[in-house]
Parts: structure tokens; C-alpha cells; sequence
């Protein structure tokens, strides 16, 4: 594929999203520059996941445009009109984005170390043993090491989701979704989660990340989202919008939750 230069590494134009008479999403914009960790948070049922599962085409979008490095996401557009790409194209573009959700969707009958393997081996077409030692490495990342060869089910929610998050950077993507990533976990266990995610924010990989932990976005995050009935209410520097946030939603929102 071409190289082409680009502003932003995700770049959403006035999205809009239904799901029958849902209006899920109703004319988001958002910018995300490479090496940036949006985050966003709102009341449930705002859009927050729709918003997310745009991005990386786990939904179709109703209206607007996706743009990840540039490159406009599920169609090509000439003349003004919008071709649907082959599934094979999609699935190539959807390479540039992992996903980690909430419930950490781990294949039950792989060890930690294969699932991590999957998709180099079977995606990117890697050896075994060159698949094996990136599973290693990025066990050994998340806290892992040792753990490589127990089942999902030995293992605690944080480790699950640790393995997932090293599950999707084993795919080397450009752009980290979450989804989430810590509300399915018992509180103890958040912690050991929302430190791998600030390890991955420090080392420069562009995020996006849902989520409820209003402290882990005031300390990680560069650029904050507050989303209500399917649009972006308020944004802007976390510190600065947590502290005294302009929208009287933001305000009684944030009164809830801190
Ligand atoms: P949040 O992540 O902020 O909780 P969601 O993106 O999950 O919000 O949901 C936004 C709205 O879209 C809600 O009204 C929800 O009920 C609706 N919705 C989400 N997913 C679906 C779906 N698959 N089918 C129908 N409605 C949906």
C-alpha cells in the first residue's frame, strides 16, 4: 500500500450511527494524534463502545467518515462515491487497530502463551518459534513471565486481561482500543491493569481508551471526552476539564462519579 503523510492517526468526521431507531452516535468528531491517549468517559449508553467499535469497523457507521493514518476506513471514495472495500481489504485495515474489551475474550482451551501466538502465527503468517519468543517478550511485558502456560481459567481477571492486552499488541498494531478494560475486574485487580495500560501510554503507542477511572484519565490521558446521548458534550485537557468542567452535564456527571 502507499505510503501517504497524515495529521492524525485516527480522525473521525461527523459519525453517525443507528442501530434501528437508536440514534447511537449523533455527529462525532474526533482527532487523535500518534502518540496521543484519548480517553473517554460518559454516563452508560452514551456511545462510548459504539464510538470505539467504529473505529476499528466492529460496527458499520451510518454516516460520516473514518480515517486511520490517513486512509479512509471500509470504502474508497471517487467521485463522490463510496465503494465498500472486499472483506480481505477491510480485514487489512482493521490490522492497524487492537482491541481490548471488557470481558477479555480469551480462547478458554489455549494457554496464555497461545493465545498471544494466534494471530502472529495464524494472521501474520509468523513461524512458531519466531511467534513463540514475541509471546514470550510481551508476556514478560505485561508482568507475566511464568505464567505462559497456564489456561485462562488459572488465572485471575487482571492476568486475563493482561494476557489479552498482549494478545493485541502481539499484531504490532498503530492504534490500542479499550474497551472498558478494568470494569469487569474485582477493584484489587485494577490497579495491576490500569499500570500495564500507563506502561504501553509512556512507551508513545496511540491509544483510545473508555473507562470509568476518572484518576487514571486525569493522569494518562493528553486529550478527554465527555460523551452524553451520542455526542461529545465537553472536551479538552484532562487536568483542566476534571477540575472545572464548562457543561453543566460534565458538572453533574463528574459530581457522581468523584
Ligand atoms: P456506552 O458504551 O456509553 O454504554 P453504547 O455505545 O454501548 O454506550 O450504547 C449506545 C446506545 O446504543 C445505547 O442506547 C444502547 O442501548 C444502543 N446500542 C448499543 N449497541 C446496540 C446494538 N447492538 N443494538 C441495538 N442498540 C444498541
Amino acid at each position: 500500500m502507499e505510503a501517504r503523510s497524515y495529521d492524525f492517526c485516527v480522525e473521525m468526521q461527523n459519525i453517525h450511527k443507528f442501530y434501528g431507531h437508536v440514534h447511537a452516535l449523533k455527529g462525532v468528531d474526533i482527532k487523535v494524534r500518534q502518540g496521543e491517549v484519548c480517553v473517554a468517559i460518559g454516563p452508560s449508553g452514551s456511545g462510548k463502545s459504539t464510538l470505539l467499535r467504529c473505529i476499528n469497523q466492529l460496527e458499520s457507521i451510518s454516516a460520516g467518515r473514518v480515517f486511520l493514518k490517513g486512509e479512509l476506513q471500509g470504502y474508497t471514495e471517487r467521485e463522490g462515491r463510496f465503494h465498500p472495500l472486499s472483506p480481505a481489504q477491510i480485514a487489512a485495515q482493521r490490522r492497524v487497530t487492537g482491541m481490548v474489551f471488557q470481558r477479555f475474550h480469551l480462547f478458554p482451551h489455549m494457554t496464555a502463551i497461545e493465545n498471544v501466538m494466534e494471530g502472529p502465527r495464524h494472521v501474520k503468517g509468523w513461524p512458531r518459534e519466531r511467534s513463540r519468543k514475541k509471546a514470550r517478550e510481551l508476556l514478560t511485558r505485561v508482568g507475566l513471565e511464568g505464567f505462559e502456560n497456564r489456561y485462562p481459567a488459572q488465572l485471575s481477571g487482571g492476568q486475563q486481561q493482561r494476557v489479552a492486552i498482549a494478545r493485541a499488541l502481539a499484531m504490532e498494531p498503530d492504534v490500542m482500543l479499550f474497551d472498558e478494560p478494568t470494569s469487569a475486574l474485582d477493584p484489587e485487580l485494577v490497579g495491576e491493569v490500569l499500570d500495564v495500560i500507563k506502561d504501553l501510554a509512556r512507551s508513545g503507542i496511540t491509544m483510545v481508551v473508555v473507562t470509568h477511572e476518572i484518576g487514571f484519565a486525569r493522569e494518562v490521558g493528553n486529550h478527554l471526552v465527555f460523551m452524553d446521548q451520542g455526542q461529545i458534550v465537553e472536551e479538552g485537557v484532562p487536568r483542566t476539564m476534571l477540575a472545572n468542567p464548562q457543561n453543566p452535564r460534565t458538572a453533574a456527571f463528574l459530581s457522581k462519579v468523584l
